[in-house]
């Protein structure tokens, strides 16, 4: 596995590879406490290979243990901290390890070793050999399992193999600096962004700087860190980049070294690249897209000027080296320009399905019989243009209110086109039979206007006629502080509509 060999490279140059809030780990202590773990998991559980869960937030050690899992030719689960406990147990139950490792110094309601970070560093020190390659990971093996969130209300399993994170590190380091570097490590591990840092940043022999949740909470404190970071290459969530830009302190002086930002998993609007672009000249802007089925991220585009001025969306750009995409509706492949189409992802970043669900797989994955190729259908609408694939919105996410057809997606990018709108969030609300009664958009303004609630509604309604139809105004527009995040650091749909609840 590409991260493994390349750790055991950089382990003789006395490199730094991450920083965390209480010190830092070399590649060397890095290559030395992932052996000691691989170890400590091959004498224990001997030749059962049930994965390791990883149960906490970004502390130092959960970078090692997870590389240790991979060297004992174990998968690893993430599941965060701030999971609730119940959440959590529902997957331990679903994936039936043998070791968890509770960074949260809690104990899950489950028969089986649990790791206090006490027992652990015990573990973690101890000498030994090195694990040689014949005992990691192989190519078709798990190794990881990221539970996502499913449509019955239960966490879903996907498997990722160490074949289709290789091919995921293949197809992404050609956006990379060349060596070396810092890249922000924020992302949580149970997201799978975060392998942008942990196997594409360790392949390069970067350094990966930690902001855990704390941090992340309070700016101010996050930074002061990042002043004295060095960092080179930002990875986030749009919605992570919209709570920085909006403290003035977010620009090339806080970072004077930043060349680039990575942006994946949800919309990247016109307003956040060009605010970015303002505040940080000297950065190029990367937008990548992709589901956890597909490993992390299978397109990227350089966001230029010219996408900044057109009025389509910021593209998500081409399939990165080794994946195929393709553009179907009704079954058939669509070829003209412009035409939307569900989005297929066919190669060897495309995952082997989900665990323990082979009828759930069997609607998404398949294998192409022109090709060979193994292939996952998305779900997201996109369409091809200027030799670039544009994200349209989640097939699943259309919606009919009062006969009319509405992409929630449409309506958010209008009303971001307002002069006042920084990011849009639109909720459908239905009624009991599930019936979209009407939509409520939260909006997150540029600047404060002074206004009371009902006068600025009323004016923004005003303002949005001259861009969308009646029907797709929504009937309540309420202004937000900040979006609520989720664990993913996406906007958390389901707080705002609780909170739309509460809202007379
Ligand atoms: P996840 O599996 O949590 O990474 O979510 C994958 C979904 O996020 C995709 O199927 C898309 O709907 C959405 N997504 C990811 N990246 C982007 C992007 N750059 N632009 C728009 N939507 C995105």
């Amino acid at each position: 596995m590409l991260v493994l060999e390349t750790l055991k490279a950089f382990s003789e140059t006395g490199r730094t590879a991450l920083i965390h809030p209480l010190g830092s780990l070399s590649y060397r202590d890095l290559e030395i406490r992932s052996d000691a773990f691989a170890r400590w998991l091959l004498d224990t559980l001997g030749e059962d290979r049930s994965p390791v869960v990883l149960w906490g937030d970004k502390e130092a050690d959960l970078l090692p243990c997870l590389l240790g899992a991979l060297k004992s030719g174990r998968a690893y689960v993430p599941i965060d901290s701030v999971i609730p406990k119940d959440r959590a147990a529902q997957i331990v139950a679903a994936v039936d390890p043998k070791v968890v490792v509770a960074f949260t110094g809690e104990e899950l309601p489950w028969e089986g070793r649990t790791l206090s970070p006490e027992k652990l560093e015990a573990v973690l020190s101890a000498p030994g050999e090195k694990v040689p390659p014949e005992n990691w990971v192989q190519k078709s093996d798990p190794a990881y399992i990221l539970f996502t969130s499913g449509s019955t209300g239960r966490p879903k399993g996907v498997p990722i193999t160490a074949g289709n994170l290789d091919a995921f590190c293949q197809g992404l380091l050609p956006h990379y600096p060349k060596e070396g570097g810092v890249i922000l490590h924020q992302v949580s591990y149970s997201f799978d962004v975060s392998g942008c840092a942990v196997y594409a940043g360790l392949c390069r022999g970067m350094t990966l700087f930690t902001v855990d949740h704390q941090m992340a909470a309070g700016l101010g404190e996050c930074f002061d860190a990042l002043e004295r970071s060095g960092l080179t290459l930002w990875v986030s969530t749009p919605s992570f980049g919209e709570l920085c830009i909006q403290s003035q302190r977010f620009d090339q002086r806080l970072l004077p070294h930043l060349r680039q930002f990575l942006f994946c998993g949800e919309v990247l609007t016109h307003a956040l690249c060009d605010a970015l672009s303002e505040r940080f000249p000297k950065a190029q802007i990367l937008n990548t897209y992709g589901p956890t089925e597909a490993t992390v991220l299978v397109t990227a585009a350089e966001v230029t000027e010219e996408m900044r001025r057109d009025s389509l969306p910021i593209p998500i750009g081409k399939a990165i080296d080794g994946v195929t995409l393709r553009l179907e509706q009704e079954g058939r492949e669509v070829t003209e320009e412009g035409q939307t189409g569900e989005l297929l992802i066919l190669g060897p970043t495309v995952g082997p399905g989900y665990l323990g669900q082979p009828d759930e797989a069997k609607k998404v994955f398949f294998i192409d019989p022109e090709t060979g190729l193994r292939g996952y259908r998305t779900g997201d609408l996109c369409f091809f243009r200027n030799g670039l694939y544009h994200y349209c919105g989640r097939a699943d996410n259309q919606l009919k209110l009062n006969g009319y057809r509405i992409e929630l997606e449409d309506i958010e990018e209008n009303l971001q086109r307002l002069r006042n709108v920084r990011r849009a969030a639109v909720i459908p609300v239905r009624d009991q039979e599930g019936i979209v009664q009407y939509l409520a958009a939260f909006l997150l303004l540029q600047e404060s206007d002074g206004l009371t609630p009902l006068k600025r509604a009323i004016a923004l309604k005003k303002e949005a006629a001259a861009y969308l139809p009646p029907y797709m105004i929504p009937r309540k527009i309420l202004a937000v502080e900040s979006f609520p995040l989720n664990v993913n650091g996406k906007i958390d749909r389901k707080a705002l509509a609780a909170r739309l609840e509460k809202t007379p």
